[in-house]
């Protein structure tokens, strides 16, 4: 089923709400009104869902510093540094869940509308707040991205504190356990040891359907499939058993907002895919792909497969699309189609040949309205807003429902 009654509106309608031209006289300077906007911040579940101890969740704190006349893109910073710091929260900044190899590895990237800065940092390692370094690459930089230990290393002589290890006893001992899964002739469990069970492969391979000469097997391509994204199924397995909350797995913490002047900035961060490749880099960090602003247009940034917002360029189209007047929940499901449209490959779709991941969008645009859409729609698909009215969570528009 598609839900598809999209709204309409024009760039012209949301603009007039920003600033309305009076002409003096025929001859006079024309004088721009500036209207005030109600300041609003949205992100997805994990800027509010997380206080790290305090009183605040990242859309409270961003909503606040912007109420209080703080600059837009550092209220949302100083937001978002609440998850990336909070231990429990296993998909971003400290405490992430790390790589194949263990290590915990972030992306970040931030945008400043008014000033037209961009910064980011892919891979680094050490650091709890990439979304600072960021910060600071856009701010102190004439460069855009810096990656892994470059990235580290200019942390580190700008006085940030680099820790050997952004592992919390929990991402360790859940990246133990995928470990275990994957590679149960390496990594024993120590629970099954006790209980005399798994130190032995088993004898049959169920996914063995024939057997040629020498070593060749022949499995059905099912089997195939199975074996080639094994780690990724361990991971999957261990969302269903509870394990990992879903919104870890895939964690990440977009965050945009509009201030009273109009002014639209956006940070995401994430700790990337768990258990990724070491050296791969997401959507995340990648202007265009995880986060784009335009302080004329509006703002849009992602969480989910990082990899179809790559190849999908989705946040800077969907800035395109708002430019184009679309309003933000049409934009968000323009790209949603996109990305499904472009999933051909039968091992990222389900049984019906539909997208088998998820990926969401939070967007708003210059006149303040806002849309959180995803691939999947269903009942605990959330995401956060605050505004006037204080910090909630709404329902994120499925493109598709399962
Ligand atoms: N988009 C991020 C990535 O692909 C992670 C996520 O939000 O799931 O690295």
């Amino acid at each position: 089923m598609k839900r598809r009654d999209f709204v309409r509106t024009t760039t012209a309608a949301a603009v007039a709400a920003v600033s309305t031209p009076i002409s003096a006289s025929a001859r006079g300077p024309e004088v721009v009104v500036r209207r005030t906007i109600t300041p609003l911040v949205i992100s997805d579940v994990s800027g509010i869902r997380y206080r790290n101890g305090g009183a605040e969740s990242a859309i409270e704190r961003a909503f606040r510093g912007i109420t209080e006349g703080e600059d837009v893109l550092d209220a949302l910073i100083h937001g978002v540094n609440i998850p990336e710091q909070d231990p429990t929260e296993t998909g971003i900044g400290y405490g992430g869940l790390p790589n194949a190899d263990g290590v915990v590895q972030l992306d970040s990237c931030c945008m400043h509308g008014p000033r037209r800065w961009a910064g980011g940092v892919a891979g680094i390692e050490g650091v709890r707040t990439p979304s600072r370094v960021a910060r600071a690459v856009a701010e102190l930089t004439d460069h855009h991205l810096l990656a892994g230990e470059g990235a580290r290393e200019f942390a580190r002589a700008l006085g940030f504190e680099v820790e050997a290890d952004l592992n919390t006893p929990r991402s360790r001992e859940l990246w133990l356990e995928w470990r275990r899964r994957v590679d149960p002739g390496h990594w024993l469990d120590p629970e099954a040891r006790k209980r005399g069970l798994g130190e032995r492969g088993e004898e049959t391979d169920p996914d063995v359907i024939g057997r040629g000469g020498g070593d060749a097997v022949a499995m059905s391509p099912q089997a195939l499939r199975r074996r080639a994204d094994a780690w990724y199924r361990a991971g999957l397995d261990m969302v269903a058993e509870g394990l990992i909350p879903a919104h870890s797995f895939w964690g990440t913490i977009n965050c945009d907002a509009i201030g009273p002047n109009g002014d639209i900035c956006g940070v995401t961060t994430t700790s990337g895919l768990a258990w990724k490749i070491p050296g791969r880099i997401g959507d995340s960090p990648i202007l265009g792909a995880g986060l784009y602003v335009d302080n004329d247009v509006g703002a849009a940034g992602s969480t989910g497969r990082g990899e179809a917002n790559l190849y999908n360029l989705s946040s800077a189209m969907i800035v395109e699309f708002l430019r184009q007047g679309m309003h933000p929940k049409d934009a968000g499901m323009a790209i949603l189609e996109r990305i499904r449209a472009n999933t051909v490959e039968p091992r990222l779709q389900n049984d019906d040949g539909e997208p088998a991941f998820d990926v969401r969008f939070f967007i708003l645009n210059k006149a303040g309205e806002y849309a959180g859409v995803a691939m999947w729609g269903s009942n605990e698909n959330a995401f956060a807003v605050c505004d006037e009215n204080g910090a909630r969570e709404e329902p994120l528009e499925g493109l598709l429902a399962r």
